[in-house]
């Protein structure tokens, strides 16, 4: 470049030397007006058909220019065949992707800040019913669906969404992901076959349960009258009937969580009404006293005066004893459990802290998994059923709530309950 611009410079200088000589031997100044006139009247042209040329469009082969201009000429001409190529490899990109998200069973939309349709896949017209027409108008103007309406409104996506799609007789999960100032994306999936399946097992494990209810509690009545007889003061048979006994005992409380959790899991919240947290936490006081004196433990409250919730009371209930439960049960001797109470302007908190063994951190992820035991042989003689954290879990979900866990080995453990007031 520092070349040519080099040789440009003598080619010029050449003509205005020698018109500078003209003019002198004359004594006239035309010469190198005239030479300049036509250097300056040659850079004009050029630019003309420069300026020409890019309004044609810039695919025409380029003017000769001569010089630099030859050099700017072609440098723009590769600079418009680069881009155009890349224009190109994208528009192709762009038709593949699309192309690949059309062969999807997944509905793909993408939603601009506005909530307006910017893209959607194939499925997504077939599980929401949307049109090639249906792009810039908002989804919720299309897809009428009170529950999809608050969601989206809530603009909380932690958990994903089930909704009955009526329209297609179909149970659709959506899952959304916030994409910033790019605005949402929504990815929707049939899961009609999952959710009967689960349905079918829901219905299973409840009537099993509840099957399984009369003849524990006839095996129970049975086995009070029998540690009443005579016969059963031989110390043999004492043992053998309080094995029976504390076994029972455990078979009851599990059919009775399976169907609490099947309840929760699959019904819709009752109507909720106002519960006094005050007068519940007087009654938890009450049915855990004996037991934590059994473990001569502490139990200390302290409840905020003036609490109360927009919930089911049972369900509020058996949630705060299970924590309380479950701190009593994992709590040596003599341990402390404090149990506190409070509200801040949009939430109510209530803890459970205990200065047990604590829970190892690997554990913590699982702690409300069905089932899940972090000392798996320990269940069966204590009556675990490792169903306790699950149903509070559910319960929370559905107070639209959640639970905190802490807890940190050889320290104790804190467990929160946190509503939205
Ligand atoms: P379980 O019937 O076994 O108590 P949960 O679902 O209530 O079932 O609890 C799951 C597991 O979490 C328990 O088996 C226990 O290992 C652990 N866990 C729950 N609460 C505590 C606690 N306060 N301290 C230590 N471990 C706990």
């Amino acid at each position: 470049m520092a070349k040519r611009l080099f040789s440009d410079a003598l080619r010029m200088l050449w003509p205005l030397l020698f018109a500078i000589a003209v003019s002198y031997s004359i004594s006239q100044w035309w010469p190198l007006v005239a030479v300049l006139a036509v250097l300056l009247g040659w850079q004009v042209w050029q630019k003309w058909r420069l300026a020409r040329w890019l309004e044609r469009g810039q695919l025409l082969a380029p003017p000769h220019g001569g010089g630099l201009w030859e050099d700017y000429y072609t440098r723009l001409m590769h600079l418009f065949r680069y881009e155009q190529r890349a224009q190109q490899e994208l528009s192709q990109m762009l038709e593949r992707i699309r192309n690949t998200a059309d062969t999807l069973d997944e509905g793909i939309i993408l939603l601009s800040p506005d909530l307006s349709l910017t893209y959607y896949n194939r499925a997504a017209c077939d599980l929401l019913g949307l049109v090639a027409m249906d792009k810039g108008e908002r989804l919720t103007n299309l897809v009428r669906h009170p529950e999809l309406h608050a969601y989206i409104e809530e603009q909380n996506f932690e958990e994903s969404l089930l909704i009955a799609a009526t329209w297609k007789k179909m149970m659709l999960r959506i899952k959304v992901t916030s994409l910033a100032q790019e605005g949402l994306l929504l990815r929707v999936e049939d899961v009609s076959t999952v959710h009967k399946l689960e349905s079918l097992r829901r219905d299973f494990v409840a009537n099993v349960s509840h099957e399984l209810k009369t003849p524990i509690t006839v095996f129970k009545g049975s086995l009070e009258l029998l540690l009443d007889q005579p016969l059963s003061q031989s110390p043999q048979y004492l043992q053998l009937l309080e094995h029976m006994q504390q076994q029972s005992e455990r078979m009851e409380s599990l059919v009775g969580n399976l169907l609490l959790l099947a309840k929760l899991e699959g019904q819709k919240a009752p109507i909720k009404e106002t519960v006094s947290i005050n007068a519940l936490c007087e009654k938890l006081q009450t049915t855990f006293a004996d037991k934590a004196q059994a473990k001569e433990q502490q139990l200390e409250w302290d409840i905020a005066d003036a609490l109360s919730l927009h919930g089911v009371p049972d369900e509020i209930e058996s949630a705060l004893s299970n924590l309380i439960d479950n701190a009593i049960n994992y709590t040596p001797v003599k341990g402390l459990i404090k149990i506190s109470c409070s509200k801040n302007l949009s939430e109510l908190i209530f803890t459970v802290q205990d200065n047990g063994k604590g829970i190892d951190e690997m554990h913590l992820p699982h702690l409300t998994e069905r089932f899940y035991r972090v000392e798996r042989s320990r269940g069966r003689e204590s009556g675990a059923t490792g169903l306790g954290l699950a149903i509070v879990k559910h319960v929370m979900q559905r107070h639209k709530g959640r639970l905190t866990i802490h807890s940190q080995l050889g320290q104790g453990s804190r467990f929160s309950c946190i509503f939205p007031l």
